[in-house]
């Protein structure tokens, strides 16, 4: 595997790169960054994985200067997965003039997690398009882990004409259930045992949509599992619709079960989308 820490190395290293597959990342590498680099060497052509912390993406109040690092770790796992150039950039490189030209994410970048992190879905919209513009992908791999973030990345590249494939692989999960999270790793024993009320909450949603409940029941099944799980504070637990993000429309069999919740100083978010049978 090649390492370019340069916009000038990583020309170097990809040339014309034909038919590239990208899997963009903050590090602090797991089984979901791995599955997505799985997925990439399936399309076939030269694998470029990132590794960037980007600033634009966490607000003020948040964990830039903690997030989990590193870097001998990520790029010995991202060689043994079979990534061919690993793009490790300082944020000089990425914002070489500070940045003050940025891309708007839109009306679904200020909702849900939007909402919850002002300004979040604008830093990753901004880093995507740049990412895009230096790599040239043919595809770009994201996790479902960030639902949103999908959403967000694919209006992205509809409206701005982006040339990028957007291909999405399923969310990592460990045996209990635990969604794979960089952020998993801030957690304390009794953080990663408490933090399975997420998991237990969208379970209870998926319950109640497929016995028939209105999105809002299955809302309300979200919540009672948070409400009496200890430590655990949500910030959201909604039932939307998988591609616009608010309410389904009325007589829908699918829905987007969304939850956001602190455990601890630790904030972790899960999804699950449901289909259920029309009887
Ligand atoms: P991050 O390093 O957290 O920015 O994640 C990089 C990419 O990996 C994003 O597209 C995430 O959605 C994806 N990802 C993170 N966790 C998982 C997971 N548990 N399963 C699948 N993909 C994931």
């Amino acid at each position: 595997m090649m390492i370019a820490r340069t916009r000038g190395e990583l020309r170097e290293l990809t040339g014309s790169g034909d038919g590239i597959a990208f899997v963009p990342t903050m590090g602090a590498l797991h089984e979901g960054h791995l599955s997505l680099v799985r997925a990439a060497a399936e399309v076939g052509g030269p694998i470029v994985l990132s590794i960037f912390v980007n600033p634009l993406q966490f607000g003020s109040t948040e964990d830039l200067a903690s997030y989990p690092r590193d870097e001998d770790r990520d790029l010995s796992l991202a060689g043994a997965a079979g990534v061919d150039v690993a793009f490790v950039p300082a944020a000089e490189e990425i914002y070489p003039s500070g940045g003050s030209v940025t891309v708007d994410a839109g009306p679904l970048g200020r909702i849900l997690e939007g909402a919850a992190r002002p300004g979040h879905f604008h830093g990753v919209a901004t880093v995507v398009a740049k990412l895009f513009n230096l790599v040239r992908p043919r595809y770009a791999f994201f996790g479902q882990k960030d639902a949103q973030q999908v959403a967000v990345v694919r209006g992205m590249v509809r409206d701005l004409l982006f040339q990028t494939e957007i291909v999405v692989g399923p969310i990592v999960r460990d045996v209990d259930g635990l969604a794979l999270s960089s952020r998993n790793a801030y957690l304390t024993e009794e953080g990663r045992r408490r933090a399975l009320a997420l998991w237990s909450s969208l379970r209870a949603g998926e319950k109640a949509w497929r016995a028939g409940g209105s999105p809002q029941e299955a809302e309300t099944a979200m919540h009672e599992v948070l409400a009496v799980a200890e430590g655990v504070e949500p910030d959201y637990a909604v039932a939307v619709d998988p591609d616009s993000f608010v309410a389904p429309p009325e007589g829908t069999d699918e829905v987007l079960l969304l939850v956001a919740a602190r455990v601890g100083t630790t904030r972790l978010i899960d999804n699950l989308q449901v289909t259920r049978d029309r009887d």
